[in-house]
């Protein structure tokens, strides 16, 4: 059994001293000795031979803040048998993460606080990264009433993000009444934008290749669709809203469009959506289907570009685990989703800092302090500072490693980067003091919660 923390708050930061000898914070400057004292940085510059508790070795790399993702499903409660609490937060701890925000399309539906509540408190007890739980939008994700948005917002789990995620809320009176309700609570909206009449039967993106394979399309016009109705509505009725996993080029207008005018919307995207693209689908591999699908080349220079810009806010994974039944099938029965969380920053660092794009600080914007201020998460995305909470990753930047799916902390296996090879990596994670990872494995959870 696992012995859930008394409060609400958050689980206990470490006590005493931890020594992150020669990193290089934003990857800037010498490499500098980083002493953090009871979960919290203390000293910068710290001498060499500092005494501490316990000493990590960052080898020159690069220090940057606890990475953040604001849209992964770890699949408890109800589906225990490809991801859980506990293993999702070893991948997220992996992948550099220190806190992640899990959908609501668990089984049963994360819709009334009580299951919020259970998702915050075991990831609190489990320790690897803080596991912030979304509230779907309607009850039991079913598109027609909407949830206590209040209630789980004062719920010990402390609920800031409400989704339909894996279903759209395409009923646009529900919508406009979400907006308004969530306005008050200061909540955001998540939308997984898709017409579902749009992409009834479909499996992958409408175009050439699909055509030629005989797949059902789904076709840019049922995500931009919806990007537009709700730009709209956040428009008119003032509510904060998030398009999830935006994939096409049109969105992209759309979403800019909604920022010059001032309407307060955010939009993520995937890594994979960023760079793999439909010509995928000659391999017949369920593990390329993905819901918005993989679209083309064109689309994913757009939404690099839009990143760039700050068009698109972030990055998120949609981290997405499925058992290998489910996947290894007729690639219209397999199921629509990726892993990502372990191979995040390494497509991310190899896109855009390898190839002189961005710089680190770009990556920790991207990657930790925007979707910080999306959700308005306090505590995490913090500058690298004296006196910050000690949520902290060293990346290696120069180190070949190659994706392999059974090697991942993650229940499931469904990277579609199998044998990809990657220049990148997350060395340590650290989170309030707490060493979650360390030389690239996670590290035990602190209770012992069920596997
Ligand atoms: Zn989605």
């Amino acid at each position: 059994m696992i012995e859930y923390p008394e409060t609400g708050t958050l689980g206990p930061a470490a006590t005493g001293t931890l020594l992150i000898r020669n990193v290089r914070p934003y990857g800037e400057g010498e490499a500098v000795n980083v002493l953090v004292q009871d979960g919290v940085i203390a000293d910068l510059d710290a001498a060499a031979d500092t005494t501490a508790d316990r000493v990590l070795d960052g080898g020159g790399n690069v220090l940057l803040p606890g990475l953040v993702d604001i849209h992964v499903h770890l699949r408890e409660p109800g589906r225990e048998d490809t991801e859980t609490i506990a293993t999702g937060s070893a991948a997220a701890a992996q992948g550099g993460f220190t806190a992640v925000f899990t959908m609501a399309n668990t089984q049963p539906v994360l819709d009334q606080p009580v299951i919020a509540e259970s998702v915050w408190y075991k990831g609190q007890a489990i320790g690897l990264c803080d596991v912030h739980p979304v509230g779907s939008i309607t009850k039991g994700l079913a598109g027609k009433e909407l949830t206590e948005f209040g209630m789980m917002a004062q719920s010990a789990a402390k609920v800031r993000m409400f989704s339909d995620d894996g279903k759209c809320v395409d009923n646009p009176q529900i919508m406009r009444r979400a907006i308004e309700y969530s306005r008050g609570q200061d909540v955001l909206l998540a939308q997984h934008c898709e017409e579902p009449r749009l992409t009834e039967g479909a499996v992958a993106h409408e175009g050439e290749h699909a055509a030629r394979l005989g797949l059902r399309g789904w076709p840019r016009a049922a995500e931009e669709s919806i990007v537009a109705r709700d730009a709209l509505l956040a428009r008119d009725y003032g509510g904060r809203v998030h398009i999830c996993h935006a994939s096409t080029v049109g969105s992209v207008e759309l979403v800019t469009w909604a920022k010059e005018r001032g309407i307060p919307m955010t939009a993520e995207v995937t890594p994979h959506h960023l760079i793999l693209t439909d010509e995928r689908l000659y391999s017949y591999d369920g593990v390329n289907r993905v819901n918005p699908p993989l679209r083309e080349t064109h689309d994913t220079v757009a939404l690099r570009q839009a990143l760039l810009d700050g068009v698109i806010d972030c990055v998120a994974t949609d981290h997405a685990p499925h058992g290998s039944e489910e996947k290894c099938c007729e690639f219209e029965h397999a199921r629509p989703g990726m892993l990502g969380l372990e191979t995040s920053l390494a497509i991310i660092a190899d896109t855009f800092v390898r190839t002189g794009l961005a710089d680190w600080r770009w990556v920790a914007k991207v990657m930790s302090e925007r979707p910080c201020e999306i959700v308005r998460l306090p505590g995490h995305g913090r500058p690298i500072a004296v006196g910050e909470p000690a949520n902290l990753t060293v990346v290696d930047p120069d180190c070949t490693w190659v994706a392999s799916g059974e090697a991942m902390a993650s229940k499931s296996e469904n990277t579609p980067y199998e044998g990809m090879e990657f220049h990148t990596k997350v060395v340590h994670t650290v989170l309030r003091g707490h060493v979650t990872c360390e030389h690239g494995t996670a590290s035990a959870p602190r209770t012992e919660a069920q596997q």
